[in-house]
Formats: structure tokens, C-alpha cells, sequence
């Protein structure tokens, strides 16, 4: 069951009255972020209600002891998570001496929240009954600046409705914060120091292990109606709780406004020596242009986001809403500003899955970056995993594998392996693949040829030494096997020969060992240096190419189908149509072995494969696949639903197809597994934009020409859709009647449906 209590609006996330049930849904889905830093949406002022609070830096992350039952040799030491941070935000009121408390006081009335995917701003109003003889109405405005990445600002008026409001305001910076994913309760900070005055407060703390330096810091003001400003506020130093306190009376009917300027300075960034320097610098500036004018950059920022990647639909609002959040989340989480940062699973909305880099990265999110920004956002991508090949090798290494095998890790923040459950951190090795499948989508849609021979080169020979070393060949089936794995589909592990994986491999192995004798050949003094630095021999080259030519994949006896794994048709294919609804999620319901023995398929897995790789399969085949598959697959990764929703398109099970569509663009807004509380699902909105765009949409490089074939989907009237290939803004419309295509580029081809068009 989905629990549905937002309003739908094509621009905005709406939530209308006061329900304490929904208060931890919510902090996650009205959660803000600008690439640096994001926070979930806890409220400003005291609540003594449930709540899950959230506060992150990019890049910040604490390595947390490994929790396991037994270890195993291999294992990793630690997990690195990202870390709750100080919050900046809190802003208790004392009204006639009660403490406002929305779970606590009299009456909410009017409770209204609203996120504007349009401007970026937040926007939370409610009138309370704080005592019999004092009515308060509050209109709070948040957002965290998308120019000024380290800054955040709350703009946050109380009114006084019944009676006189003796108020007084208590503006702080929180250091006694925790993180509710922590393996064995550590503390994750260490406070150094503190500024308490009433121009700045600011707590410098470093990371326990890690030794991040950051300094959270925060200004506050008065602003009364009469438009004068209060900036001399006295301070509190409780431990490391740092106040800037004031007080003040308003008669019924007047209303002030507290402003908040705060945030971040990040050590990644700036040596501690200029913490103080730079948060005053960030606030003065903040100052100086004032809330309006950088409310006004915001909307500006916001603007130019929508013109390059905005999608339209008309005639469904609710598809409309879910992905416009869907592309508000993707462009909150990441900028591709800095190669350090990542996109982790739940982006900076929630701890779960330790803010790390996941496949979804390569095999989700890059398409998305890659056709709404400028080249240098997927680049840096890219470039993250590059600058991290040296602990894939340390990785694979330190597993058995030599002679420059990488091994890139299932989960990691800084290259080095988090994940410690045996039967994904050891098996679940295909992410290799989508590492090394990626550097080819990236040059395939931007045309970018340099990326491979400055740093994609090295990846991927790293990755095909890896595949050369994981399989053997198997005297009795005359062909290379691979044993012991774990596909995308967790619900089977330490399977042999998951036809994905060996599918993979064998693509690496040829993709690889082509773009060796292409960098060789075009850029013959940059392979020189190359070939010494990874000690290259041809002989590698030969063995990928024996290897790939007989590599081994599992077959239906009777019918033309690819197999999961070896021994796939020994299970009860019941299909997930016979599955009661009570007993889904299963993983909610069945005991894992019991999940382990069932034919049932977490995400698409042989299908994966087919929509990487759909120029070497015809459609027949396709859904030959997908009528076998999907029927067993119960969708239970967020990533399942978008890759079903591009291949129902293409197969033009148009019904299918959108109903894919719904559920994963509005996963998290109608909360259909029943955890948004502990964050969104943002790697899976890549896919969500990749179900329009690829899947409705049919955009495809081939050849390097654009493709484009859209389709439109019965409950729409109407969708248009913009991309950015290689510097042109096209904007595609799909009506009833058919297809309009915009863009200024005289010079560039596009097909359409197939056919050569001039624009
Ligand atoms: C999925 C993985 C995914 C991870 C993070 C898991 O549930 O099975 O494929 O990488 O979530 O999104």
C-alpha cells in the first residue's frame, strides 16, 4: 500500500496539515541540497516528536569499524559513512515562557509545506496555539544557496495573531549530534573550537580517524516589520551548543522576521587557519546582497537548470510532479563540480547506504549528467573512479589478483572497499563492468575522444586483467567459466556463470583490447608512456581475445533463451503473479533462504544486459527474454522498475511500460516501499529520466549520429524533453499528431524514427 498525503502539482511537493506520522517522511522528501552540502527537512524550531535528523557534507565521512558475525579474510575494516554533521539550522522560540513544539502545543493549524522545484526554496507555514492567550502564525523559507555552495539561509517570521508575544529567540549551532547508522555507537566528531559573539558563531570540528576539518558556522539577525535590523544578539555557549539569543515583544497583529545565514566550510576546501576568514567572508557576502537578491540568484540558477533539462508532460500532473522531483533530487545531490564527490543512494537525504558510490553511479546516473550538463559533469565521473584505480588494485590484490588487476569496490568513498558481506563484496563483481561500460557510453554520446587515452585507457586494461584472471577454462564444457558470483539480482548469490556477468566480461575483455590498438595507433608517443606505466605485453591482448571467443553462457535446452545462471531451470518457476500481496516485499516477508531457493529476481539481470547492450539483440529476442523474466522479477531494488519501463517501450508494451514509469518516478512520493522515511531514492531518479528519455523518448548514439524514435504513452496528451548532445540543446516535443525537434545547430544531424532529418 502507498501512503499518499502530498498534493500534486506539476511544479511543486505540497504537504497540507499536520500529521506527527508523516513528520520523518517528510523531513526526506522535502529534503534540500546544492552539490556541497544537503539537509533533510527538520524543522527549524523545538520538536519533541519522532524525527530522524540529518545534516550532510560532501566528501565528510567517518570510517566506522566493521560490524559483521564471522570475518571473513577480504573483508574490509571499516565502512565509510557519511556523517551527520552540526546542524546550523535550529531556531527554538521561547513564546510567554512555553517553548514552541509542534508536537506538543495546543493546536497546529494551516500546517503547509511546500518545496518549489522551480526557484529551489523550501517554504514551511502553520498557526499555532502556543497558550490559551497567544496564537502565533510562522512562515519559514529555507534553501542552501546553489552559487555559494557552503552557504544556507533561513528566512524564518513569526506574527503575532491573539494576544501580546513575549518571544525569545535562541539561534544555534548544534555539536551534540549522532548518526543513527552507527555500527558500535563511537562518537564521529571531535569539537576543537568554538567563536561565540554576535557577528558569527562557529564550531570547528574535525572527524574522529579521518580528521576532516569543518566548520560549521551561522550569523543571525532581526529583521522588524518596520524594516529595521537587530544584528547584535546576545550569545550562549553551552558546551557545544553556541547560541546568538535575543527577545522581544510583539503586540497582536505585528510579526518579525529572524534571518539565519549558515553552513559550512569545508576543510576539503580551505586549511582551518581560514575557517573564521571564510565563514565571515560567506556571510557578509550574504549580507551584502541580502535575502532578496539571493533569493533572486537562486530562482536564476534554478531557471537556467529547467531551460536545459526541463520535461513537460501534459495531460498527467502526477507523472508531470514525479519528474520534475526526480530531476530537482539528481541536480540537489551533484553538480560535477568537484571530482571528489560521488552520488551516493540516498544522495544527502539520509544515512542509509553511507552516502558511498554504488554501480548505480555508472550504469544509472551517468546518462543522466551526461545529457543535461556540459561534458565536464560526466567527465568528473569519470574521473572519481580513475583517481581511485590505484585502490582498485590494492583491492583486487589484496583478494588474489596480480599484475595489475583492479577490482573496484561494491561500495566505497575514497576507493577503498565498505561492503562486507561475503556474497556481494567478493562476488557481486560485475560492477567492474558498468565501470568500464560507462567510459565507452561516455564517449559514444559525447564524442569526447580524449578521456580514454588520458585516464579510461588505464581502467579498463585493469578491469580486463581482472576478468582474464577471474575466469578458467573448464575442460568439461571446453569454454571459460566463471564461478561463484552474484549478479544484480541479489536474491541468488555464489551462482556460476551469471550470464551478466560472463557477458560483461566478455565484452570488456574485446572492448578493452580494441581501444589498446586504437590508442596505440592514433596517439602513439601518449601509449608509450602508457605502455610502460601498466607494464603492457601484448600477449594480454591475445589471451582477452582467446577468452572472449569462448566464453561460456548458460542456455535454455529447448528454447532460444539465455539463462540466469547455471542450474536456473531446476527451480519452481512460479511466476510473481502467484505471490500473495501480504507476502510482498518478500524481503519484508520471507526468511532469505527462503528468497534464495525462489525463482523470484530482485532487479533486471539477463535484462540488464539486454539493455546495455540491445544493438547486439534483436527485438524478438527481447522479448523473449522479457517475457520469461519479468514475470519472475518482484522489483524490489529501486533500480528495477526504470530499466523494465525503457525495455517495455522498446518492445511497445506501452501499458507496461508506463505503469513501470509511475512507480519509479513516484517511488518516494507515494512511498511504495514504505521507507522514505529514511531517505529517497536518488540514484534510481537517474533511471527514472532515463525511462522518458531513452525509453519513451528512444534517444540512442549510433554511429555517431543522434537517434531519435519517441513514442507516446496513452494517459499522456503530450511530453517534451530536452538534452544537451555534444554542446546543442535539443528539445524534443512528442504530440499526438508526432514529433517536433528544436535546436539552433546547423551543423547537426539527427534521425528521426530512423530517418536522416534536416532541422
Ligand atoms: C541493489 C543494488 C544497488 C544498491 C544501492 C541494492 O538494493 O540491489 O544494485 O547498487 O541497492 O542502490
Amino acid at each position: 500500500m502507498k501512503n499518499q498525503y502530498l498534493d500534486v502539482h506539476p511544479w511543486k511537493i505540497i504537504e497540507k496539515g499536520f500529521n506527527p506520522n508523516n513528520v520523518k517522511s517528510s523531513e526526506s522528501i522535502f529534503s534540500i541540497g546544492n552539490g556541497a552540502m544537503g539537509q533533510r527537512a527538520n524543522f527549524e524550531e523545538y520538536y519533541s516528536g519522532d524525527t530522524f535528523q540529518g545534516s550532510y557534507i560532501g566528501g565528510v565521512y567517518y570510517p566506522d569499524k566493521t560490524l559483521v558475525g564471522w570475518w571473513k579474510n577480504g573483508y574490509p575494516d571499516y565502512f565509510a559513512k557519511v556523517l551527520n554533521a552540526p546542524s546550523w539550522i535550529g531556531i527554538h522560540l521561547e513564546i510567554n515562557n512555553v517553548s514552541l513544539d509542534l508536537n506538543s502545543c495546543k493546536e497546529v493549524k494551516g500546517f503547509y509545506r511546500e518545496l518549489d522545484m522551480k526557484t529551489g526554496i523550501y517554504t514551511r507555514f502553520f498557526k499555532a496555539q502556543v497558550t490559551d492567550d497567544c496564537r502565533i502564525e510562522v512562515m519559514v523559507k529555507r534553501f542552501l544557496s546553489m552559487d555559494q555552495g557552503a552557504l544556507g539561509v533561513i528566512h524564518y517570521t513569526v506574527k503575532s495573531l491573539q494576544g501580546t508575544c513575549e518571544i525569545s529567540i535562541d539561534s544555534f549551532i548544534d555539536g551534540h549530534i549522532t548518526n543513527q547508522d552507527s555500527n558500535w555507537d563511537d562518537p564521529f566528531w571531535e569539537h576543537q573550537k568554538k567563536i561565540v559573539s554576535s557577528e558569527l558563531i562557529a564550531l570547528h570540528s574535525k572527524t574522529l580517524k579521518t580528521e576532516f576539518d569543518v566548520c560549521t558556522f551561522a550569523h543571525t539577525s532581526l529583521l522588524s516589520e518596520d524594516g529595521v535590523f537587530f544584528s547584535d544578539f546576545n550569545t550562549k555557549d553551552e558546551s557545544w551548543r553556541l547560541s546568538q539569543c535575543n527577545s522581544l515583544s510583539l503586540a497582536e497583529g505585528q510579526e518579525c522576521t529572524i534571518l539565519k545565514f549558515g553552513g559550512y566550510i569545508n576543510g576539503m576546501n580551505h586549511s582551518t587557519t581560514q575557517f573564521t576568514a571564510e565563514a565571515l567572508a560567506q556571510i557578509n557576502h550574504a549580507k551584502e546582497k541580502g535575502f532578496d537578491v539571493l533569493i533572486s540568484e537562486q530562482k536564476a540558477f534554478w531557471s537556467i537548470v529547467w531551460e536545459q533539462s526541463d520535461i513537460e508532460i501534459k495531460g498527467d500532473d502526477k507523472a508531470q510532479q514525479a519528474i520534475r522531483f526526480n530531476i530537482f533530487q539528481l541536480n540537489q545531490t551533484y553538480n560535477g563540480k568537484d571530482a571528489r564527490l560521488n552520488i551516493g543512494p540516498k544522495g544527502f537525504t539520509g544515512e542509509k547506504y553511507g552516502g558511498s558510490t554504488y554501480w548505480d553511479t555508472e550504469a544509472y546516473c551517468l546518462p543522466f549528467y551526461m545529457a543535461t550538463k556540459n561534458q565536464d559533469v560526466a567527465r568528473n565521473l569519470l574521473k572519481y573512479r580513475y583517481d581511485q584505480l590505484d585502490k582498485a588494485i590494492e583491492n583486487a590484490k589484496k583478494l588474489g589478483f596480480n599484475k595489475g588487476a583492479a577490482l573496484y569496490p561494491m561500495v566505497t568513498i575514497n576507493g577503498e572497499e565498505c561492503h562486507n558481506e561475503w556474497e556481494i563484496t567478493f562476488e557481486e563483481i560485475h560492477r567492474n563492468g558498468a565501470i568500464a561500460f560507462a567510459i565507452y557510453n561516455y564517449e559514444r554520446f559525447t564524442g569526447d575522444t580524449s578521456y580514454i587515452p588520458e585516464m579510461g585507457l588505464e581502467v579498463l586494461v585493469a578491469i580486463a586483467r581482472f576478468w582474464a584472471q577471474r575466469v578458467h577454462y573448464s575442460d568439461f564444457k571446453k569454454a571459460y567459466v566463471m564461478l561463484g558470483v552474484t549478479g544484480p539480482n541479489e536474491y541468488e548469490n555464489n551462482v556460476n556463470n551469471n550470464w551478466y556477468t560472463n557477458y560483461l566480461a566478455q565484452w570488456c575483455l574485446t572492448y578493452a583490447k580494441e581501444q589498446v590498438a586504437k590508442v596505440a595507433l592514433a596517439n602513439p608517443r601518449r601509449f608509450e608512456q602508457l605502455k610502460n606505466k601498466i607494464n603492457w605485453r601484448q600477449e594480454e591482448a591475445d589471451q582477452w581475445t582467446n577468452i572472449a571467443s569462448a566464453m561460456y553462457f548458460p542456455k535454455h535446452p529447448t528454447q532460444d533463451l539465455f539463462l540466469q545462471q547455471d542450474g536456473f531451470l531446476d527451480k519452481e518457476l512460479f511466476p510473481t503473479s502467484s505471490l500473495a500481496m501480504e507476502e510482498r516485499p518478500i524481503n519484508q516477508h520471507w526468511s532469505w533462504d527462503r528468497i534464495l531457493r525462489s525463482p523470484y529476481i530482485k532487479q533486471a539481470d539477463v535484462l540488464q544486459g539486454f539493455y546495455f547492450f540491445e544493438d547486439q539483440f534483436d527485438t524478438t529476442s527481447l522479448e523473449r527474454h522479457f517475457n520469461f523474466y519479468e514475470p519472475l522479477t518482484v522489483h524490489e531494488s529501486s533500480l528495477s522498475p526504470c530499466i523494465h519501463s525503457i525495455l517495455a517501450s522498446r518492445l511497445d508494451k506501452m501499458e507496461l511500460a508506463y505503469s513501470f514509469y509511475l512507480q519509479t518516478s513516484r517511488l518516494d512520493l507515494d512511498d511504495y516501499n514504505k521507507e522514505v522515511e529514511e531517505g529517497l531514492h536518488i540514484t534510481s531518479m537517474a533511471g527514472t529520466w532515463m525511462s522518458i528519455v531513452e525509453g519513451f523518448g528512444g534517444v540512442r548514439v549510433k554511429n555517431n549520429q543522434l537517434h531519435i524514435n519517441p513514442k507516446l504513452p496513452n494517459q499522456w496528451e503530450e511530453y517534451s524533453f530536452k538534452i544537451n548532445f555534444r554542446g546543442t540543446l535539443i528539445k524534443v516535443g512528442r504530440t499526438k499528431k508526432g514529433t517536433q525537434i528544436q535546436h539552433n545547430n546547423s551543423e547537426l544531424l539527427v534521425y528521426l524514427d530512423g530517418k536522416a532529418i534536416e532541422i
